[in-house]
């Protein structure tokens, strides 16, 4: 496992929302604040400072991590370092775009994650922040989250990310 198994501590949750930082390649002390799990540039996954067992259902607790507008309760925060300085249109990268080693270290965390706690790859429990929206009806302020991977421009809008991601996941899940 990549995830040590005291960083999953035992709680209830039931999706894993993927987000971007929109900063740099490596997990700055306000990022690790808001996440659970950040993954910097080269991969290296890094802890945040809440424990999942704060976003714990029923309630979360305090000192919870926020990183998704009212969805906090029962939802465990996975972000990829990078994006400060990226134009959604027309698009520019900026000066840290998500790289494809991050993305996949994040399907292999997300893989772990669900089978930690029964969470099953579904596009209500896998999920993109720039997707919460649309899949899950709670509606989010406009910030730009996963919609285009800088490493294959091919897929660009939450949905293919999304779909990507839990394909992805759900392939490294079957082999755990
Ligand atoms: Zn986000």
């Amino acid at each position: 496992m990549t995830i040590p198994a005291d960083w999953m501590p035992p709680a209830k949750l039931s999706r894993v929302i993927l987000h971007w930082t929109a900063g740099s390649h490596k997990a700055t002390d306000f990022d690790r604040q808001h996440y659970h799990v950040l993954i910097e540039g080269d991969g290296r996954v890094v802890k945040g400072f809440p424990s999942i067992a704060l976003n714990s259902e029923p309630k979360v607790k305090t000192g919870y991590a926020a990183h998704t507008r009212n969805c906090n309760t029962g939802s465990i925060g996975l972000s990829l370092c990078s994006m400060a300085g990226a134009i959604e249109r027309p698009f520019q990268p900026g000066s840290h775009p998500l790289t494809k080693a991050q993305w996949e270290m994040g399907s292999t965390v997300a893989a772990e994650i669900c089978k930690r706690y029964s969470i099953p790859v579904t596009a209500k429990t896998v999920l993109s922040h720039a997707e919460v929206q649309v899949n899950l009806g709670i509606a989010q302020r406009g910030k730009w989250d996963i919609a285009v991977l800088p490493f294959d421009r091919f897929f660009d809008t939450a949905r293919e990310c999304g779909d990507r991601f839990r394909a992805e996941t759900a392939a490294k899940l079957a082999r755990l």
